[in-house]
């Protein structure tokens, strides 16, 4: 077992670890800025670590500070949560080189899933469904690129390899505006990843994001823990995400999952990872993985019954896979609504102290959430505050627990979207299921 791991991140998700962390006797450090000397891992944790001044640059992205901070301590690992240096490969590899476990996918993996088109090459050879592209970077010669645009046919989207957040992406409608998108993106994707590699995809205009969790432990052992809908974003930021995705059958659980957990298995992957893939009528199109945990993780927990950071742990310290695939079983729907400290109209962030908190509570019902009454939500990072998750013997019961919590949550001081997440669980497109990566903004007028 591990015996002390740093946890390299911040909010709902540092506390997350920590807890799995405590569960299984691994003592913890938190590494924090001076913005975050009061967040609730922070004062739980065994020891504590200021890295640097509030600004992420200088605190939670500073990676000599980090691993002087398990050197100081004589922690063996170091967690990265998800978003700062989780899917940074030299990270991984300087922390592996400075002779801690990095808790997550060796560098290599983590490189090679960076990079959207060695990603989909990998996918395309472990039979992974991708979207009908370029198969491979676009060159120079313009004749040759407008007719793999005719090949794949309008409308059609260039996306930089190195992009990221929703960023270094293109949607062209017709031919005459191709060779203009294609130099514009390698313009930006230059400027912004200083990679200027780009590929051209298919399109989809009605699709649902739809995304496959999988744990692997490197030692030749992968399975798959069925799928997650992420449809409901805004500005290609999750705000609502369910499991299993409405719809979806067994049969294409079964087949997905199996083909993810077949390139798991051809890269000799290891940790936890999710296969994201656009779905749109009856078929599924690869188009990245992410190589940590997510955010929304909690919702294939609530259906599989399997602690994904506590296998995380588990895998970091060596040890096999503690699930075979026919020991997973899905077991009724659980939904999560992210909660932000945002104004629920405007969406402007809105930090500053919260003066009182509750949190619901009752059967089905998760929070995950390190807030409390008296904490300041800092302005110096993603707003969100926390997650509640509702599980249900099936989707309806699932929402009825959902809005009854959404009802129950009072958090004073500051505003959060709680209002927005009501608003939508009335809504009966949401509450039929199945609706696309569309659907949010334009029934908020957004789009
Ligand atoms: P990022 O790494 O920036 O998140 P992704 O490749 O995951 O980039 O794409 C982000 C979002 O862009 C997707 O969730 C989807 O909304 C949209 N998108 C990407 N590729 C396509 C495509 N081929 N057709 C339609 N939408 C796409």
């Amino acid at each position: 077992m591990l015996e002390k791991v740093v946890i390299a991140n911040r909010g709902e998700i540092a506390l997350r670890i920590l807890r799995a962390c405590r569960e299984m006797g691994i003592k913890t450090v938190a590494v924090h800025s001076t913005a975050d000397t009061n967040l609730k891992h922070v004062l739980l944790a065994d020891e504590s670590v200021c890295i640097g001044p509030p600004s992420s640059a200088e605190s939670y992205l500073d990676m000599p500070a980090i691993i002087s901070a398990a050197e100081v301590t004589d922690a063996v690992a170091i967690h990265p949560g998800y978003g700062f240096l989780s899917e940074n490969a030299d990270f991984a590899e300087r922390v592996e080189s400075s002779g801690f476990v990095f808790i997550g996918p060796k560098a290599d993996a983590i490189r090679l899933m960076g990079d959207k088109v060695s990603a989909i090459r990998a996918m395309k050879s472990a039979g992974v469904p991708c979207v009908p592209g370029s198969d491979g970077p676009l060159g120079e010669d313009n004749d040759e690129n407008i007719r793999l645009g005719r090949e794949i046919g309008y409308p059609i989207i260039i996306k930089a390899a190195a992009g990221g957040g929703g960023r270094g992406m293109r949607v062209v409608h017709s031919e005459a505006s191709l060779v203009a998108a294609i130099t514009v993106t390698r313009a930006e994707a230059r400027a912004g990843f200083g990679d200027d590699t780009v590929y051209m995809e298919k399109f989809l205009e009605q699709p649902r994001h739809i995304e496959f969790q999988v744990l692997a432990d490197g030692q030749g052992n992968a399975i798959h823990l069925g799928e997650r809908d992420c449809s409901m974003q805004r500005r290609h930021q999750k705000v609502i995400e369910e499991a299993p995705a409405p719809g979806i059958t067994d049969e294409q659980r079964n087949m997905i999952g199996e083909r993810c957990v077949n390139a798991c298995l051809e890269l000799g992957y290891r940790s936890a990872g999710t296969f994201e893939f656009l779905y749109e009528n009856g078929e599924f199109f690869f188009i990245e993985m992410n190589t940590r945990v997510q955010v929304e993780h909690p919702v294939t927990e609530m259906i599989t019954g399997i602690d994904i950071v506590r296998e995380q742990l588990n895998i970091a310290a060596g040890e096999p896979l503690s699930f075979r695939q026919e020991d997973v079983h899905i077991l009724g729907h659980a939904i999560e609504c992210r909660i932000n400290a945002e104004d629920p109209k405007t969406f402007m962030p809105s930090p500053g102290m919260i003066t009182l908190v509750h949190m619901p509570g009752g059967p089905g019902i998760r929070v995950d959430s390190h807030i409390y009454s008296g904490y300041n939500v800092p302005p110096f990072y993603d707003s969100m505050i926390g997650k509640l998750i509702a599980h249900g013997a099936d989707r309806k019961a699932a929402i009825g627990r959902m809005r009854n919590a959404l009802s129950e949550v009072v958090i004073e001081g500051i505003r959060t979207n709680v209002p927005l997440h009501q608003e939508i669980f009335q809504h009966a497109a949401f509450r039929a299921g199945g609706t696309d990566i569309h659907y949010l903004e334009k029934r908020l007028g957004l789009a």
